[in-house]
């Protein structure tokens, strides 16, 4: 199955040639072979063993604020959830919830939606600009809270098609779960609990009220670097004498030291090459070694 066929048989759900770095939240970067929007599960059905046939490596791009995609064009399939795959339904059983969201649904939507209808324990999601599919590939996570402390269950689809995950299956760590780059999740069930509105809703204006004071603005990709066990990388990174340390059109912010962020015409080559002089800095003068919190794409090295 050529790329030319799929294009076909997809009409309006594929793009050729489609730019990738601009659908990430550091918006530079570069194109991939084809995008493959899906809108429903017959979409699934029809488009995803197709995308297979190809026997190109594809990529799941959820709000692509953990992506970083290297300048250039790739030959890669992207995927894309939309539609069908943004819904959020629940169900009460006494004080429990359960909870559905499809994988291509904002975080901070369910969150404010879940705190509004006074089901809560879901706030913290507010800050994260991530899809659900990204979140749980990434167990995204903050403000205390991750999305593996409500997970029940994940369902995604790939080659073998259809696999339901329990939580236990996810092996969830810190900002890592099982899933690997060719499971595509498509649904997951979170376990909340009936509670007040008001004081959920105020939680969440607390959490935006935090970030904004101290996370920076301008294109970035969120944190750069995991934490180290019992420190913090951005620490490492000021220790280091980095804060505000610029590299062609990449630069180290100085109001967060672990945010790296790129002009507005800028490359995401030189975001992954201050990355590099960044972490051999933070190696020289610490010894940790900086693992990335970023998901690279394209850059051919294996990361
Ligand atoms: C300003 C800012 C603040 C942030 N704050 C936090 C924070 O507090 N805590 C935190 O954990 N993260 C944070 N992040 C990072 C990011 O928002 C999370 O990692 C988020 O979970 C990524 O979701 P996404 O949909 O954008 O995924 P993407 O960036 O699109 O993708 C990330 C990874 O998930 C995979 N993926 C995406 N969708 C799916 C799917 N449906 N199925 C399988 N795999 C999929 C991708 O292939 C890729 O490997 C922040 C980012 C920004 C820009």
């Amino acid at each position: 199955m050529s790329v030319a066929e799929l294009v076909a048989r997809g009409t309006d759900r594929v793009e050729e040639h489609a730019s990738l770095g601009a659908r990430t939240t550091y918006r530079v970067g570069g194109s991939v072979r084809a995008l493959v929007s899906f809108r429903s599960q017959s979409d699934l059905d029809e488009l995803g063993p197709l995308v297979f046939a190809t026997g190109l490596p594809f990529v799941v791009i959820g709000n692509g604020s953990n992506l970083l995609v290297a300048d250039g064009e790739h030959e890669i399939i992207a995927l894309h959830l939309v539609g069908e795959f943004a819904e959020l339904t629940w169900h009460d059983d006494l004080d429990d919830v359960h909870v559905v969201a499809g994988a291509g649904l904002d975080l901070p939507i369910a969150a404010r939606r879940l705190s509004a209808e006074g089901i809560v324990g879901f706030e913290w999601a507010v800050g994260v600009p991530g899809t659900f599919g990204g979140a749980t590939a990434m167990n995204a996570g903050g403000h205390g809270s991750d999305i593996a402390a409500s997970l029940t269950s994940a369902t995604t689809y790939g080659a073998e098609g259809q696999r339901e995950w329990t939580r236990a299956e996810l092996d969830f760590g810190y900002r890592t779960s099982a899933l690997g780059a060719r499971d595509v999740v498509t649904s997951v069930t979170l376990g909340l609990r009936r509670g007040d509105a008001a004081p959920s809703l105020e939680k969440i204006k607390e959490i935006v009220r935090w970030r904004r004071e101290h996370q920076p603005g301008g294109q970035n990709g969120g944190s750069a670097f995991r934490n180290p066990d019992g420190d913090f990388a951005g620490r490492l990174i000021e220790q280091a004498g980095c804060k505000g340390l610029r590299y062609e059109s990449a630069v180290v912010s100085d109001k967060h030291a672990n945010f790296i962020i790129v002009d507005h015409d800028g490359r995401a080559n030189d975001v992954r090459d201050l990355m590099r002089v960044v972490a051999a800095r933070v190696k020289a003068t610490s010894g940790v070694v900086l693992v990335s919190e970023h998901r690279f794409v394209g850059f051919g090295d294996g990361t």
